[in-house]
């Protein structure tokens, strides 16, 4: 069985820019990865071929950079990677994009399936597959949760589980999808796991974050849930094993769109306490607004985000934006040091999968401190200035 994977390099993470002139990403110093629904289908097609026997190629539009990711493939099993790769490609549109990878996948071969992620995180679009099949005139499915078997002329495909990220577009098009399959929906899961029979268990926040609600649709198909940002763990991968790169000129593919781009208007640059490495949190110990200060003063220094618990929101301290737990947003840092914060369990439950936990708290007894790797008890208006001052020495600030 010879299977053609259809991947891309995408932004490591949502701190880009778009040129204003070219309306292009720019990408210097820009951190790249796999589109991480792309790896999903490249093991898919892995495991095919381990069961069925055949090869399994890649093939990928982008920057002579976009390589890397054809090595990462290899790194995991595929056996031959096709990049398309030429200057006229930046800045393409998902017509012309499906259009060139419709030629590519025509010039690279003959394939028993192309499989494609359900859709990239930088475009979000999902219409590069359906569109490229239009191109090559060939049936295809989306959203598929499980390839159930493969005979001589059929492939059949279950489609168990679809999952949205409760983004605002996620959260609004999901319901639609939901009310057209006649089907359950769980809106910001914030667990998710799945039984044998393949009901999926979904656990989500209710009533404000009072209790957690375990949701089952158990005699529908599919299952549709809305997932919660950052709660779930990136797959990993075997840099030891490599493969070889096929550079594919495509120079004569006519690259015309009848879409163009009129405008690119920017939109002002919003820090997301979700996207931040580094988070210092303000709790109810923090006595006065102006107190605050030192809050930031130690996230700056630390290159890091202010957040906060929800008595802070309530006091109008802060945006709601900025407030971490169930009712709030789940978040996964590098390091989080918490400031006067009693850790009750929803603030916890939004921040407890951190790398580093840090707590400064005076009351030794506050449950902060048995989800923290490192506790300091004592008075946060005698510990911050303390920490501030020995981070900028270390600094040389
Ligand atoms: C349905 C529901 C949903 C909720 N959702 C959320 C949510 O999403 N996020 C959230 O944060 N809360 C949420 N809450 C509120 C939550 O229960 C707690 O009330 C809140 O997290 C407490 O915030 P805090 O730790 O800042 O304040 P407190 O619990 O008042 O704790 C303040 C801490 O600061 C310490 N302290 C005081 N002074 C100092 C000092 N000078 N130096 C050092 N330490 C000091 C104290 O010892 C204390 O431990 C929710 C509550 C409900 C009922």
């Amino acid at each position: 069985m010879n299977i053609l994977v259809c991947i891309k390099q995408v932004p490591g993470s949502n701190k880009v820019e778009v040129d204003p002139v070219t309306g292009v990403l720019k990408r210097d110093g820009v951190e790249s990865k796999m589109n991480p629904y792309d790896l999903y289908a490249l093991e898919t097609a892995l495991r095919l071929v381990e069961t069925y026997g055949g090869t399994v190629k890649v093939i990928s539009m982008g920057p002579p950079q976009a390589g890397q990711i054809i090595r990462e493939a290899f790194a995991m099993g595929a056996e031959e990677g096709i990049l398309l790769s030429d200057r006229k490609f930046a800045g393409a549109d998902v017509l012309a994009t499906s259009y060139t990878l419709s030629q590519g996948v025509r010039e690279a071969g003959e394939f028993d399936l192309i499989l494609c992620g359900k859709q990239t995180t930088d475009g979000d679009t999902a219409q590069v597959g359906p569109e490229m099949a239009e191109y090559l005139k060939i049936p295809s499915v989306s959203n598929v949760k499980r390839i159930v078997s493969v005979d001589d002329d059929a492939i059949t495909v279950e489609m168990t589980v679809i999952l949205v990220g409760a983004t605002n577009v996620g959260r609004q098009l999901a319901p639609r999808v939901a009310a057209r399959f006649r089907t359950g929906l769980t809106a910001d899961c914030t667990v998710l796991d799945i039984k044998e029979n393949t009901d999926l268990v979904q656990i989500r926040p209710a009533f404000g974050g009072n209790i957690m609600a375990e949701i089952h649709t158990p005699n529908a198909r599919p299952q549709l849930a809305t997932v919660r940002y950052k709660v779930m763990n990136a797959p990993e991968r075997n840099k030891e094993k490599s493969g070889k790169v096929t550079v594919c000129d495509l120079s004569n593919v006519a690259l015309e769109s009848d879409i163009k781009v009129l405008d690119v208007v920017p939109k002002a640059k919003e820090k997301f306490i979700e996207n931040a490495d580094v988070l210092v949190v303000a709790g109810r110990g923090v006595k006065s607004q102006d107190d605050l200060n030192m809050i930031r003063e130690l996230a700056d220094l630390l290159g890091g985000e202010v957040a906060c618990t929800r008595p802070m929101i309530e006091a109008g301290w802060f945006d709601a934006k900025k407030q971490i737990g169930l009712s709030g947003r789940t978040v996964r840092p590098k390091l989080i040091i918490t400031c006067g914060v009693s850790g009750s369990v929803q603030f916890a439950a939004g921040m407890n999968n951190s790398d580093m936990i840090v707590a400064i708290n005076k009351d030794e007894k506050a449950p902060i401190f048995k989800i923290a790797h490192y506790g300091i008890v004592g008075d946060l208006y005698e510990v911050l200035p303390r920490l501030i001052a020995k981070v900028k020495a270390e600094k040389g600030a």
